[in-house]
């Protein structure tokens, strides 16, 4: 694992931004000059245009999730935020449970909304390549049997919800999740480094009743070079809990 002994603190990419305030995307909520300037979360740009990926998505599709559907989640956040420092502010922690619901969910669809967006390209599809094709290998057995598992996960999802390949740091293996809305069933201190969007906004424009059409479709669009930066980047996280798990030892290596 990298990242270690460096010497180099990494610096949170928001704490940054928080010395040198970029127009917008910085608030100051301050109504008794105490409070500190808060980070905002802000709805990203596109890389590609709304419809760079048809057929397989509606160009229809990406200008509504995006612009209406994400935006949603960003403003939900951002007043979430708002609504725990007016708490603090005022000592008044009756609804903080509320509150905290609403942050996770909101945060929760703007992270993998934002992640997403980018693990989609026009020129994506195919099979990944190099360390990731080599980690699918290992911990799926085959990128056929990861993509079947992926799509599964995504198929049985009851109401509203995302699939995901994950890093999980503790055992540093990839698996799957299944998202419940944007926030439940989370299998904790795992990193998302592709996200499927199972929720009906995300294809039934398109793709009617036909859901399974919508799972098959997208694996035209991945974007496996966007999955193997955040594998990369995911690698160099430290959970701190190596005396949580025990490597395979001899037994386990040696045939029953
Ligand atoms: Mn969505």
């Amino acid at each position: 694992m990298g990242g270690r002994g460096s010497g180099a603190v990494p610096v949170c990419v928001a704490y940054q931004r928080l010395a040198v305030p970029a127009a917008g995307e910085v608030m100051s909520f301050n109504p008794n000059k105490r409070s500190p300037a808060v980070t905002r979360y802000v709805l990203p740009e596109l890389r590609y245009d709304f419809g760079a990926l048809e057929p397989h998505l509606s160009g229809k599709i990406i200008e509504l999730h995006h612009g209406r559907h994400h935006r949603l989640y960003v403003d939900g956040a951002n007043r979430a935020v708002e609504e725990l420092i007016e708490a603090r502010r005022r000592d008044d922690f009756q609804h903080i449970a509320a509150i905290q619901r609403a942050l996770a969910f909101n945060v929760s669809g703007h992270v993998l909304h934002s992640i997403y967006w980018q693990n989609l390209s026009p020129e994506g599809g195919g099979r990944p390549t190099r360390a990731l094709a080599q980690a699918i290998d290992r911990d799926f057995g085959s990128f056929d049997a990861f993509k079947k598992q992926l799509t599964r996960v995504a198929a049985t999802i009851m109401g509203s919800g995302w699939a995901a390949l994950v890093w999980e740091p503790v055992s540093c293996r990839l698996g799957t999740t299944q998202i419940k809305d944007h926030q439940g069933e989370v299998t904790q201190g795992s990193v998302p480094l592709l996200v499927l969007d199972a929720w009906e906004h995300a294809w039934y424009l398109q793709y009617g009743a036909d859901k399974a059409r919508y799972f098959e479709a997208i694996w035209n669009l991945w974007n496996w070079d966007d999955a193997a930066a955040r594998l990369e980047g995911a690698q160099k996280l430290d959970p701190v809990l190596a005396m949580a798990v025990e490597a395979p030892g001899e037994e386990a290596r040696l045939p029953h």
